[in-house]
């Protein structure tokens, strides 16, 4: 039962694991602030949710599920697909945003029902229906942006000034305006700018509408980290973002860590004892994020290089359509009886957290997602950084050139996000190879690297502490929504 005066938040999450971890980190976060949260899942999402959760919501947190069915079928999707880490193939990933925006009418109706409504809703950004449902019930909508403040700042730079349009394709150009000098060519800019053959303005202008119309944007970072950029972003959106990471270390042991994201395709034990097994600072963890789909023939590189490197690893293999042909690979070429000795493959979902925590990783190539790469940066490794698509080449940027705790495998190739992957070799197992090995090296930058990224650990730690910038703001947060609950209540 819902305590008197109790804050209520409205979760809705946007179905890629990418975004949906962080989001549940969320709602467990405010839970623990005193907050009741309601999250809106859909079967097969609420029964991962409930693992995540289960030890919260045991543990008495006020945390509820609102659950509907998705009509899969009716869009074109196999039954069971309801996030997008499950789509066959990335040219249905329209569809499946289709068939989860009609969830907003059952939404809707649970609010008509429901007295008093929520004081919040937080959403995905690009769940564009539920602004309109924020509207017509007139509750503050805040974004759960899944990305950090240098991506939204560059955004915002690209938007106004359309630098991009007057360069070659293959051209660098630097954005003007930034605190550094961050260059970029068009293909690396983000789906907004570099839609391939989707037609994507009509969406992207209602996007920054409902933007623009949103009450704040939570951000899952912490001001230490980008602050020249957490500073501008705070700017334009008028002081209503609120960086409250990194989220992830809301996970503090090792059995807690194990729950966040899908089920482990790997025994938490086995993992530690193989992990405890190595030398400090010797093993290379290598994992391209949930939703890549590498080709076969470049995941081959990367298996390559890897053992090339001579070095321990750990390599995840995600599974997906692909997979067969690259466990085909691996069976004729073997590749596993070859390097068993120093290497451990992870077929599917590996503990990522539990991984990155542990002592014997000494670097994490990485495809730069935003929650891949904060976590990279909690756990006080360098990084071999290999973008694929969306931001993911801004956030090399920043882990590169302003961080500067990070080697670049020299990613050129994009596949336009939402269309069919192509086929091919974007970069050779030599350009990986070397990057693995100044990330690993033993040499004076190697060292500066690495004291670097320690440095950004701690600071990371610190911010979400008692008194840490993202703790405050997580209060500030909490009280600001508090403060707009109480001017509607006198009004
Ligand atoms: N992840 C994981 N195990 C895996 C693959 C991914 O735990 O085998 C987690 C990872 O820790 C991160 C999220 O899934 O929290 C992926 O999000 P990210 O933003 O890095 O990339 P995306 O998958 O959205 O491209």
């Amino acid at each position: 039962e819902p305590q008197e005066n109790q804050l209520h938040f409205l979760i809705i999450p946007l179905m890629s694991p990418g975004h949906y971890i962080p989001t549940i980190d969320m709602a467990k976060l405010l839970a623990q602030h005193g907050v009741r949260v309601t999250i809106v899942t859909t079967p097969v999402n609420s029964i991962r949710f409930g693992s995540i959760l289960d030890q919260a919501i045991q543990s008495g947190l006020p945390i509820h599920f609102l659950e509907f069915p998705l009509q899969t079928e009716k869009f074109g999707l196999p039954e069971g697909c309801e996030s997008l880490d499950e789509v066959p193939n990335m040219g249905l990933a329209k569809d499946l945003f289709l068939a989860h925006s009609s969830l907003q009418q059952e939404v809707e109706q649970y609010l008509e029902n429901l007295n008093p409504k929520p004081n919040c809703i937080l959403s995905g950004t690009f769940l564009l229906w539920s602004a309109e449902t924020a509207k017509k019930f007139q509750i503050p909508r805040i974004i759960f942006d899944g990305m950090n403040c240098f991506t939204q700042v560059c955004n915002h730079v690209l938007y106004h000034t359309k630098v991009y349009e007057s360069v070659g394709e293959s051209e660098s150009f630097v954005l003007p305006g930034l605190p550094d000098r961050i260059e970029l060519k068009r293909s690396q800019l983000s789906f907004e700018f570099n839609p391939g053959s989707n037609d994507v303005t009509d969406f992207y202008e209602k996007l920054r509408v409902s933007e623009s119309e949103a009450y704040g944007v939570v951000i899952n970072s912490f001001q230490e980290l980008e602050q020249g950029y957490a500073d501008e972003y705070q700017k334009i959106k008028k002081d209503k973002v609120w960086c409250v990471g990194p989220l992830s270390l809301c996970y503090k042991d090792v059995s807690e860590k194990a729950l966040r994201g899908n089920k482990l395709s790997i025994n938490k034990t086995e993992c530690l004892k193989w992990l405890d097994s190595q030398d400090n600072g010797s093993v290379i963890y290598a994992c391209l994020g949930s939703i890549s789909r590498v080709e076969p023939d470049q995941v081959v590189e990367l298996a390559l290089a890897l053992e090339s490197s001579k070095r321990p690893f750990i390599w995840v293999v995600r599974a997906g359509p692909k997979t067969p042909k690259i466990e085909k690979w691996i069976d004729e070429e073997g590749f596993e009886e070859r390097t068993k000795d120093r290497a451990l493959l992870i077929r599917g979902w590996a503990p990522q957290l539990l991984v990155l925590s542990h002592p014997a990783i000494g670097g994490f190539l990485t495809h730069c997602g935003w929650n891949s790469t904060l976590e990279g940066v909690c756990a006080g490794v360098p990084m071999v950084t290999w973008p694929q698509f969306q931001e993911q080449f801004y956030n090399e940027k920043l882990v590169v050139q302003v961080l500067r705790i990070g080697v670049s495998v020299g990613a050129q190739n994009v596949v336009h996000w939402g269309e069919e992957e192509k086929s091919g070799v974007g970069v050779k197992r030599e350009e990986l190879r070397k990057a693995i090995e100044m990330v690993m090296e033993e040499g004076k930058e190697g060292e500066e690297r690495r004291k670097r990224a320690k440095e950004l650990g701690n600071l990371a730690h610190k911010a979400i502490e008692e008194g840490g910038s993202s703790h405050q703001n997580m209060t500030r947060l909490i009280q600001d929504i508090r403060n707009q609950a109480s001017t509607k209540t006198i009004s």
